[in-house]
């Protein structure tokens, strides 16, 4: 049976995690269980995490979302600092992240799951397609320096990476205490 996980009850995860995962030591945060959102998005700048835990299978996938976004608090994107974070954290009994890190871990390159939530990260910071293409296009290596796309497999990223921001933007629109100024 899967638990009814309302906002306060979340709060009170966060709490128990910080303290027993970080020793209290991370700031404050808002969590909501935010059911127009897709995934988990963690919201440094208004401190506020917005998970829809409706659309996770389990109690257990609830938990492994929300250690996954405490850890962008203090590491964004899912680069090497992040994965640091999550092996601490694995090894620390924090449920479910070992298989989490799996996901994100590829050797020197990126999954392409990675780069794709990197994009709608950046869009729920405000960053334009345009903006984000300059940005993550060229540090993960999807575009050369004149902006040309690299390869077949940079060019389906892409595509899958502009689907996700839109998505996002959309989100925003639908949604005005998300848009950002
Ligand atoms: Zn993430």
């Amino acid at each position: 049976m899967k638990t009814l996980w309302t906002d306060q009850r979340l709060q009170r995860l966060f709490r128990h995690y910080n303290k027993k995962f970080w020793g209290g030591k991370l700031p404050h945060f808002l969590v909501v269980n935010d059911k127009d959102r897709m995934g988990c998005r963690c919201d440094k700048r208004r401190r506020r995490i917005a998970m829809n835990a409706d659309t996770l299978r389990s109690d257990r996938e609830v938990r492994t979302a929300l250690v996954h976004d405490m850890g962008h608090i203090t590491a964004s994107g899912h680069g090497k600092d992040w994965q640091r974070e999550m092996e601490r954290l694995s090894a620390a009994g924090a449920p479910g992240i070992k298989r989490e890190l799996t996901l994100y871990r590829s050797g020197p390159f990126e999954t392409r799951r990675s780069i794709v939530e990197s994009f709608s990260d950046t869009a729920w910071e405000g960053t334009t397609w345009e903006g984000a293409i300059m940005l993550l296009g060229r540090k993960f290596n999807l575009i050369s320096s004149d902006g040309k796309t690299i390869s077949k497999w940079a060019a389906v990223t892409l595509t899958q990476a502009k689907k996700a921001l839109r998505r996002v933007q959309r989100l925003h629109l639908h949604n005005p205490a998300t848009v950002n100024k």
